[in-house]
């Protein structure tokens, strides 16, 4: 969200109100220059975390601060998605609309690091250090906030996040679960069906796909980020059989 004590000061100074043509300062991050193909640093990881919900079916974008041409798809689909101008440059209008997406921690706006984590508060306790688990988390949530605007911006449900070990051993969590590494996220029925999301959920980053069909997997569906992929929600039609004539782009490398 825009932080507003920079546009308040310029306004007292001038003595009247000029709507500025861009946000001068947000809570969570601001960018400081156009970034385009070729760019890379910190400012362009940041973009790629954004922008991991749009990577193309069955791609998952790489955030490694490297602007490549997977990053310039995966912007030019955001720009599509909201109304942009599809150049593939992120500046004012790209920037204005993700300051716009995000809260003061960074998570996008229709989700919360609460409730993606019903287990803890401090993200400790799992299979990798908390602040890995909470950094994956976020990665899910900007994935999540693709799914939902691609979904008619209704809300998706989330059941269950980040689990701990004795969280996940409550609940009868397989012991290689993903909620354990924090970016596995359980999806409830809501305004979508469970298959409907199983099935965008292909576009959206997610390695890790189960539902109806898979066993334990009736009353929810599942995505996370594991290593490979393994979609299964055999009476949504999604599996990963149905995916082998796409090719996956692994980030930017070479
Ligand atoms: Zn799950």
């Amino acid at each position: 969200m825009f932080v507003s004590l920079l546009l308040t000061v310029t306004a007292t100074i001038a003595g009247v109100f000029v709507m500025p043509d861009k946000a001068l300062a947000d809570g969570c991050y601001t960018w400081n220059r156009n970034l385009a193909e070729g760019a890379s640093g910190e400012d362009v990881r940041q973009l790629q975390i954004r922008l991991s919900g749009y990577p193309g079916y069955g791609a998952v974008l790489g955030v490694d601060g490297a602007f490549g041409p997977a990053t310039r798809a995966a912007l030019v689909r955001f720009q599509q998605a909201y109304g942009l101008s599809a150049d593939g440059v992120a500046g004012t209008a790209t920037f204005n609309r993700l300051y716009a997406l995000q809260d003061d921690d960074c998570t996008p706006v229709n989700f919360s690091y609460a409730e993606l984590n019903n287990c803890n508060s401090t993200w400790s306790g799992g299979n990798v250090p908390a602040a890995t688990a909470k950094a994956n988390a976020l990665l899910s949530m900007w994935k999540l906030q693709a799914m939902r605007h691609a979904l008619g911006d209704q809300p998706l449900r989330v059941t269950s996040g980040f689990r701990s070990v004795s969280c996940n051993n409550s609940v009868g969590g397989a012991s290689s679960s993903r909620h354990l590494y924090g970016d596995a996220v359980d999806l409830g029925e809501g305004p979508h069906s469970l298959c409907r999301m199983a099935q965008q959920a292909r576009n959206h980053g997610f390695r890790g796909i189960l539902g109806p069909g898979y066993p334990a997997h009736n009353d929810h569906t599942h995505v996370d980020h594991r290593p490979s992929r393994y979609w299964s929600a055999a009476n949504c039609g999604v599996s990963v059989a149905g995916i082998q004539s796409v090719d996956p782009i692994e980030g930017d490398g070479p």
